[in-house]
């Protein structure tokens, strides 16, 4: 199964998608991560990204479509954490999968309040989870993202999934969407 986790930041859709992808034998693909590893080593693509992140904002998408379509395998099961994010990155993976006969099969939908997104986000240490940048990320994410569930939700491959609860049970959720599904 081809899938994608949606949430706004702080639903935990990293966290989450580690287990899940090792569970379930997938190809892990953090677009976050990604990114901040080309930061680390300065390249092009770190230079490029750098201060959209630091801002809150989204990297442009002509930028995250080619990282995609290097990193997707082309084979086996894959798992993306934090991409698609907008619209046409949606419309791009699509593209991408039916030109290869490939298809994306499910959109997991880790739902939160901002409330609860905003308390995990300050309990963490990362550049980008500073008070200013956590509201930026939260409001670009119901701008930006949140066509992109109605977009899955449409095509019928949309399963919302309450992320309040403690992680273990938020991970048994997404495994019985993710076996049901086999
Ligand atoms: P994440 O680790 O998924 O929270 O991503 C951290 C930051 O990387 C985001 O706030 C964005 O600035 C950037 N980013 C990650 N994935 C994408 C994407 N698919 N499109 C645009 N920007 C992204």
């Amino acid at each position: 199964m081809n899938t994608v986790f949606l949430g706004p930041p702080g639903a935990g859709k990293g966290t989450q998608a580690l287990l899940i992808s090792k569970r379930f034998r997938m190809r892990h693909i953090s677009t976050g991560e990604l990114l901040r590893e080309a930061i680390e080593k300065g390249n092009e693509l770190g230079q490029k990204a750098r201060n959209h992140i630091d801002g809150g904002h989204l990297v442009p998408d002509d930028t995250m479509i080619d990282l995609i379509r290097k990193v997707l395998p082309s084979t086996g099961d894959f798992l993306l954490d934090g991409f698609p994010r907008t619209l046409n990155q949606a419309e791009a993976l699509d593209e991408m999968l039916s030109t290869e006969r490939r298809k994306l099969d499910l959109a997991i939908y880790l739902d939160v309040s901002d409330e609860i997104a905003g308390q995990r986000l300050m309990g963490r240490h990362r550049a980008d989870d500073r008070p200013e940048t956590i509201r930026e990320r939260l409001v670009v994410y119901h701008r930006e993202t949140e066509p992109v569930v109605d977009y899955y939700g449409k095509t019928g491959r949309l399963r919302k999934i309450d992320a309040s609860p403690p992680r273990e049970r938020v991970t048994e959720t997404i495994s019985q969407e993710l076996g049901a599904g086999k």
